[in-house]
């Protein structure tokens, strides 16, 4: 089965994505994962991508394309995949069918996480995360606080919050979200495959996961 996660920042996309990938056993791939892999190696890659997070802007349709392509010609991906974080524009998606049609595949579904702005905005502005980078654990100061303000459960490490989760940069990225994906949505909208879940600031993993099985048929 190949599923993709669509949904504003902070929508949850990675959680909902790294569960459903257990539940189904298929591979989950997160472009932000991989930018982030290549942001740390100081790749070319890496420094072109860094320059576009610095200004809130997607990295453009041609370097993303193409890093979805290749991964998704790996062999771990032959039993179905889960993309999140791609495809982000109706050119993206269009790429897309073109990549699994070459391969005999298909996407089945695009799940949609829709959540109000001013919700994702107090979901984001209050994540915290662990500076210990072997840790990385994530918090959030409404809905899952650390036992001890601003310091990791799990390791002791002081907590911080990351660049891109500041009030400021999460507007640009919602603009931007609503701007780009009105027409990736009608995209999936017109032949059925768009599946709308609509989770609550503080829905549990487990309601949600319910939820997207339930819109699955699985
Ligand atoms: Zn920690």
């Amino acid at each position: 089965m190949n599923i993709i996660m669509l949904g504003g920042p902070g929508a949850g996309k990675g959680t909902a994505s790294t569960e459903l990938s257990k539940d189904l056993k298929i591979v989950h791939i997160s472009t932000g994962d991989i930018f982030r892999e290549a942001i740390k190696n100081e790749t070319e890659l890496g420094k072109k991508i860094q320059d576009y997070m610095n200004r809130g802007v997607l990295v453009p349709d041609e370097i993303v394309n193409d890093v979805v392509k290749e991964r998704l010609q790996a062999p771990d991906c032959a039993n179905g995949v889960i993309l999140d974080g791609f495809p982000r524009t109706k050119q993206q998606a269009e790429v897309l069918d073109r990549i699994f049609e070459e391969s005999g595949k298909k996407l089945d579904a695009a799940i949609e996480l829709s959540i109000p702005d001013e919700d994702i905005i107090k979901r984001l502005s209050g994540r915290r995360i662990c500076s210990n980078k072997e840790c990385g654990a994530i918090y959030n100061v409404v809905t899952r606080p650390p036992k001890v303000e601003n310091v990791c459960d799990v390791c002791g490490s002081a907590l911080y919050i990351r660049k891109d989760d500041n009030a400021e940069t999460v507007k640009v990225r919602l603009e931007e979200y609503h701007r780009t994906s009105k027409d990736l949505l009608e995209y999936y909208r017109k032949d059925n495959r768009l599946k709308t879940v609509y989770p609550k600031i503080d829905s549990s993993v487990e309601s949600l996961m319910n939820e997207i099985k339930k819109i699955l048929e699985i």
